[in-house]
């Protein structure tokens, strides 16, 4: 064994060459399948929404409340009940949205995400870019 740590002629070496390090993956969605994170980005989207949604409707009616209940000589009724109507009209929607999300990550789990329900082919990326949630190609839709 040569235990003599000179470097070969030639090589006019000292300078480690660095080696490439890995970055470290702090993302615990790494490695998981794209899909699965737009869902779940759409989803935390969505469940913040609803929150502040929640919150909204919560604040009109600790306002109403704070009103003298009396809606037909209140200028102000015609309006909490517009804006209650607005947030519980939204608030619907995004329940909607959060129930086709989770059905949307179920079916990934099954393998069938992004299969048309109904003719079976795969649903082209641009429209599942589009709306992550599509359970039939554009043609079935
Ligand atoms: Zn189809």
């Amino acid at each position: 064994m040569d235990h003599d740590q000179t470097s070969p002629p030639g090589v006019s070496a000292c300078v480690p060459v660095p080696v490439p390090v890995p970055v470290p993956v702090t993302d615990p969605a790494a490695g998981r399948r794209p899909e699965l994170e737009s869902l779940h980005a759409l989803r935390r989207s969505t469940t913040s929404r609803l929150a502040s949604l929640r919150a909204e409707s919560a604040d009109i009616v600790e306002a109403a409340r704070g009103q003298n209940g009396d809606d037909e000589h209140d200028p102000d009724g015609a309006t909490v009940a517009f804006e209650r109507a607005q947030v519980l009209a939204l608030t619907r929607d995004a329940q909607t949205l959060l129930a086709e999300v989770d059905a949307a990550i179920a079916r990934v789990d099954r393998g069938t995400y992004g299969v048309c329900e109904a003719c079976g082919e795969r649903i082209p990326a641009a429209r599942l870019d589009a709306r992550p949630t599509a359970r039939a190609c554009v043609g079935c839709a």
